[in-house]
């Protein structure tokens, strides 16, 4: 394959985030193991969203122990509204209707 790459490279955020399947994840994968800089490149972007989300997450119980009116010291349920809150980033729709 001569043609460049960008294409592929293009898809590595879509394969982060789970958004490839059948021809193009494997298409993706083959690609991804003879690459460095797609290595390099989701493995820090793999952490960058690590960090988004612990940061995100402090966030949000301090915001969600403010607006309920209590601090929310209970781990348990701190880490169920921390939970909610990133599935809730996550499932945001892409802005499908106009
Ligand atoms: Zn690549």
């Amino acid at each position: 394959m001569t043609a460049p790459m960008l294409d592929e490279h293009e898809r590595a955020l879509d394969y982060l985030y789970g958004l490839l399947d059948g021809e193009d994840k494997a298409r993706f994968e083959a690609h991804l193991a003879g690459c460095d800089g797609c290595t390099t490149y989701l493995s820090q972007t793999q952490q960058v969203i690590a960090q988004l989300r612990t940061e995100v997450g402090a966030m949000a119980t301090g915001l969600a122990g403010r607006i309920v009116g209590e601090s929310l010291e209970d781990e348990a349920r701190q880490r169920r509204t921390v939970e909610r809150f990133i599935a809730e980033l996550e499932s945001a729709p892409a802005p499908a209707t106009s």
